[in-house]
């Protein structure tokens, strides 16, 4: 029987409330039934836990599935087992480790439908970007894969004549991964593959809102061979997380926490880290301007800022958060980014091939933004386009003028498809309020001029700069912040150092 012979053994249906009759339609989640996991994956076994957690569709708020609701006891079984499972993994040749790699990578290809599917239904976001997001996901696999057997140590010259200095790399062991979900597969692969070709074995916490996509790769792993106990997933709701995250941010057997969601949890886990005193990288919140100078391309700068502001209905810690635009360009970009809107952006389920803004992810999203929106309309700003809550979690995208450093959206990172936009006049300015921020992630700016290109990329107090350009991530290239957006560094050839310790090795004795 083929894989796709075996689909539609599971089906959801629902009704998109609240909508347009036009809209009106049934949504069903079909995928390949083994994808469709919903218990707990530890040492290799598919466990149960001794209650479950509902799983729903942001879009409908429907039921998608129920899943093993793991607790404190399965996260200690967990790490147990990705320990034992690290006194072999680590023997492994990186070659060996390499090929696994490649394997996950090749049926996560095999499989991006129905992963993308997956993310659709559990995380809202459209179809087209849910596949985006598959083929960045496994894009991780695929570079770790390589670099597995890139982790070279150093022979340094010796000041002794009988003596020779070497630096050997090792895994540093159990790594802890807890992520969001707003990238329910990437922000697992981009950690899981560099633990692992580092050598490291681990056991992942995914969002409790998304644990399906974690869950589908878990099965994925165990298809392409990755050993028993290397790759452990604990699903949790969000009652028992903080149990959960306690094991696994103090078990003595855990060498590592990375983390990626929000500042304030990032402090909560850095705190439980800090008493084993356990190495810890840290992807967090994001707060990033987006500076159009006179001299930019307008067109390229609309451009850029409908990318990287709109994906994912603006849920994602690298988009746009404050846009701040010279006078001289100010009305024209305006005009521009609003026909943009109205032409380019369409709400509904995710899954509607026209879709290009989803729902947020829960009520609690849409209400922040609404609340952003009253505090600078409040304030004097004016609403071009949107400024409305649908129903459910749905929002209207929405752009704003005439705002000011002192609202909430500008002071606040948003998490939701609001463009709000100040007026500035010289780049100092500009550069000052970008730089206002106890966070520095991302940020971007347009401008055709050489010199101010150089001045104001190195002057930004960010992790990453888009400079003409509003798309970045790549597995090449490093992902990471500065202030309070974290600690490390994920992607590149630096990603992998995350997850290796350096040992000092002193050959004595050799006479010369
Ligand atoms: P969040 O509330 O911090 O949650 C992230 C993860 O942490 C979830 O798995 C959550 O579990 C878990 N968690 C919460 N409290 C915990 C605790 N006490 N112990 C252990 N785990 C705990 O963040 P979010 O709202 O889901 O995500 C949005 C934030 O993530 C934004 O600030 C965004 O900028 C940031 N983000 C950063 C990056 C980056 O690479 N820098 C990428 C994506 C997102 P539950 O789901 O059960 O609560």
């Amino acid at each position: 029987m083929s894989l796709r012979t075996s689909l539609l053994l599971r089906q959801v249906s629902a009704r998109l409330p609240g909508l347009p009759a036009a809209m009106q339609r049934l949504y069903s989640l079909d995928v390949a039934a083994p994808l469709l996991r919903t218990q707990g994956y530890l040492g290799g076994r598919w466990v149960s836990a001794g209650s479950e957690f509902p799983v729903l569709d942001p879009a409908t708020g429907q039921e998608l599935a129920r899943v093993a609701d793991c607790g404190p006891a399965e996260a200690k079984r967990a790490v147990d087992a990705a320990y034992e499972a690290f006194q072999s993994w680590k023997q492994v040749t990186a070659k060996e480790r390499s090929v696994l790699l490649r394997k996950w990578f090749d049926l996560m290809t095999l499989h991006k439908d129905d992963l993308a599917k997956l993310i659709t239904f559990e995380c809202g976001k459209p179809l087209r970007e849910s596949l985006g997001e598959i083929s960045y996901s496994a894009s991780f696999m695929e570079w770790f894969s390589e670099e597995a057997r890139r982790v070279y140590g150093d022979i340094v010259p010796s000041p002794a004549r009988d003596r020779k200095i070497l630096l050997l790399k090792q895994p540093v062991g159990v790594a802890s991964i807890i992520t969001p979900w707003n990238f329910p597969s990437a922000m697992i692969t981009r950690k899981v593959g560099a633990a692992l070709a580092a050598g490291c074995t681990v056991v992942v916490k995914p969002a409790e809102d998304t644990p399906l996509s974690a869950l589908a790769l878990a099965e994925l792993a165990e298809q392409a061979g990755i050993p028993a106990g290397v790759f452990n997933v604990v699903p949790c709701s969000r009652e028992k997380t903080p149990a959960v995250g306690k094991v696994l941010c103090t078990d003595p057997l855990v060498a590592k926490i990375s983390f990626t969601g929000s500042t304030a949890t990032g402090k909560i886990l850095l705190k439980m880290a800090a008493d084993t005193v356990k190495k810890a990288s840290m992807e967090l919140g994001g707060h990033a301007p987006f500076i159009v100078f006179d001299s930019a391309d307008i067109d390229e700068a609309v451009k850029g800022a409908m990318a990287s502001k709109f994906r994912n209905s603006g849920q994602t810690c690298v988009c746009s958060n404050r846009f701040l635009v010279q006078s001289g360009v100010y009305e024209r970009f305006l005009d521009r980014l609003g026909r943009a809107m109205d032409e380019e952006l369409r709400i509904g389920h995710g899954s509607e091939p026209e879709t290009t803004q989803g729902p947020l992810i829960n009520a609690r999203a849409a209400e922040k933004v609404s609340q952003q929106i009253s505090d600078a309309v409040s304030r004097g700003a004016k609403v071009l386009r949107g400024g409305n809550r649908l129903h459910g979690s749905f929002m209207e995208p929405t752009l704003l003028s005439d705002v000011t450093a002192e609202m909430l959206c500008t002071r606040e990172e948003t998490f939701g498809p609001l463009v709000p936009v100040l007026r500035f006049n010289t780049e100092d300015e500009a550069l000052a309020v970008a730089n206002a921020s106890n966070v520095g992630l991302a940020g971007y700016f347009y401008s055709q001029d050489l010199a101010q290109i150089w001045r104001v990329a190195e002057a930004l107090e960010v992790g990453i700069v888009g400079v003409n350009e509003g798309l970045l991530s790549t597995p090449e290239a490093t992902f990471g912040g500065v202030k309070q957006s974290g600690l490390g560094r994920e992607g590149s050839k630096y990603g992998i150092e995350e997850y290796l310790d350096v040992k000092y090795m002193c050959l004595g004795g050799l006479r010369p």
